[in-house]
């Protein structure tokens, strides 16, 4: 099969390294990437928005699976849809929205794959009701190290080792997966301002459980009192009657039809980002957002993937890069999450919003991020000086409040602390031993953490 040998990164753009791209077409010529993939091994990827080095594999081979991308069966009355791993979010949402279905869980783009979604166990603004992608997922196949296929149920270890696995237990092929019924392609929206950190903590404790999706935007470069205020916006999907007679809308309420702008130059001259135009923008978004709104009608994609709509957006932060970190701790390890906003704001990190959620009960995939408590994630430009000293002060910090970081996200976490953030670890690693003897499927995620 052909392979093209080329630089890859994560969408950060933080560490790129080279390796054999291998797109496989069919599952006999995936399975023979597997049997041939040299003693560097192999690593799944999607569309490559894991932010850091979950989807690269240095020296070695990496399957681009966006090739097998072929939905084999709907259920349009049941709500399940069967595909292959390399079907992205935004084309089941344009084939199913029309029939009254949208997917389980969606994150923040809808630029990611079925088999990306189960390698991190996504979570979306819905996890507190919702949960993970894998709740959701029915069935899988996959593509183990000896180049068999397997069929891999909820319920048994490798299913749950495969959930949030980060593509280290094999190729998933295929899913099938549970949907959430919808009458309309538009979201009812709440909006309401935060003055600070304790007060939005408190109106999400407080009401969180009226509505599906919740997620605050939070300002970590306003100074003082104001560090932490938030725009908090939640809502659920709008019902038929929400949607006026007579309107476009009403008349078409399961159209998908997402905006698009136009994308930015290559690359924004470098220190154009800084404290000061991130404080200014942050400002006048905080000051635009209405104090108190509800009933609101948006766009799905406008609510859920705002970002989608500039094309390469990661580029504004220069060539350098940026790193996304993102964390979660239990509840009553609240005084954690204040402490990690004073050292991001003391260190004057210039980051766009911040998004803060309550994350519900976990599931079950070992190395699965969520697990119910407070989860905050940031952009940081990476060539901020000191930034390396600060992640390591977080981690700390995280790891003694019993908390992780997001695997899909990390570039750079020390292995030393991986143990405590997740319990389940030596199942897993045993579990790759025996599935996998030989180390087939690595990555530069795993060589760096030892997974
Ligand atoms: C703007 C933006 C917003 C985001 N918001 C969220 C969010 O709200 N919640 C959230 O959870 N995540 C979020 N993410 C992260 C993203 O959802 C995950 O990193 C997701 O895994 C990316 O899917 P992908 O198809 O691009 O996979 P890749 O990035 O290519 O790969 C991610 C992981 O999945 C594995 N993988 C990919 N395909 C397969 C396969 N066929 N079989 C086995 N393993 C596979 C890879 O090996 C890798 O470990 C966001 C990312 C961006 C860029």
């Amino acid at each position: 099969m052909p392979a093209d040998t080329v630089s890859v990164t994560g969408w950060g753009r933080t560490a790129p390294t080279v390796a054999r791209l291998i797109r496989p077409r069919t599952y006999e010529e995936a399975a023979a990437a597997v049997r041939g993939c040299g003693a560097r091994g192999a690593i799944p990827r999607g569309l490559g928005r894991a932010y850091g080095d979950a989807a690269q594999n240095a020296g070695g081979a990496v399957f681009d699976m966006t090739g097998l991308d072929r939905i084999h069966a709907i259920d349009a009355d049941g709500g399940t849809v069967s595909c292959d791993a390399g079907v992205s979010l935004h084309r089941l949402m344009r084939v199913l929205l029309p029939l009254g279905w949208f997917v389980p869980v969606t994150p923040g783009t809808r630029q990611v794959t079925v088999g990306g979604a189960i390698g991190a166990d996504i979570h979306g603004k819905n996890h507190h009701v919702s949960g993970a992608f894998s709740r959701h997922v029915l069935s899988l196949e996959l593509l183990t190290a000896d180049g068999e296929i397997r069929t891999v149920r909820r319920g048994t270890p490798l299913f749950d080792a495969t959930t949030g696995g980060m593509g280290l237990t094999g190729v998933i092929l295929t899913a099938t997966v549970q949907l959430q019924p919808v009458q309309t392609s538009l979201m009812s929206v709440d909006t309401e301002r935060a003055r600070d950190l304790d007060d939005l903590m408190a109106r999400l404790a407080a009401t969180d459980d009226r509505y599906r999706y919740s997620v605050a935007w939070i300002d970590l470069v306003a100074r003082g009192a104001a560090t932490g205020r938030a725009v908090l916006t939640r809502g659920d999907h709008a019902p038929l009657e929400a949607l006026r007679e007579g309107t476009r809308a009403r008349r078409d309420p399961l159209a998908f039809r997402p905006s698009r702008l136009p994308a930015p130059p290559a690359f924004l001259p470098e220190g154009l980002l800084n404290r000061r135009t991130v404080a200014c923008f942050n400002e006048l978004w905080y000051r635009r957002s209405p104090r108190a709104r509800t009933g609101e009608l948006q766009k799905l994609t406008a609510f859920f993937h705002p970002l989608d709509g500039v094309p390469h957006w990661n580029r504004i932060y220069g060539r350098g890069g940026f790193v996304q970190y993102q964390f979660v701790v239990g509840h009553g390890q609240e005084e954690t999450l204040h402490r990690v906003v004073r050292h991001i704001s003391e260190h004057r990190c210039p980051s766009f919003l911040a998004v803060l959620k309550r994350f519900g009960d976990a599931d079950p995939g070992w190395l699965s991020f969520p697990v119910p408590g407070w989860t905050l994630a940031l952009d940081i430009p990476a060539a901020l000086p000191g930034l390396g000293a600060l992640l390591d002060t977080l981690d700390e910090e995280v790891a003694a409040a019993g908390g992780r970081v997001y695997l899909a996200k990390d570039s750079r976490l020390r292995p030393e602390l991986l143990a405590a953030m997740y319990p389940r670890l030596d199942a897993f690693r045993s579990l790759r031993a025996g599935l996998d003897p030989r180390g087939v499927f690595m990555s530069d995620l795993a060589r760096r953490l030892a997974l």
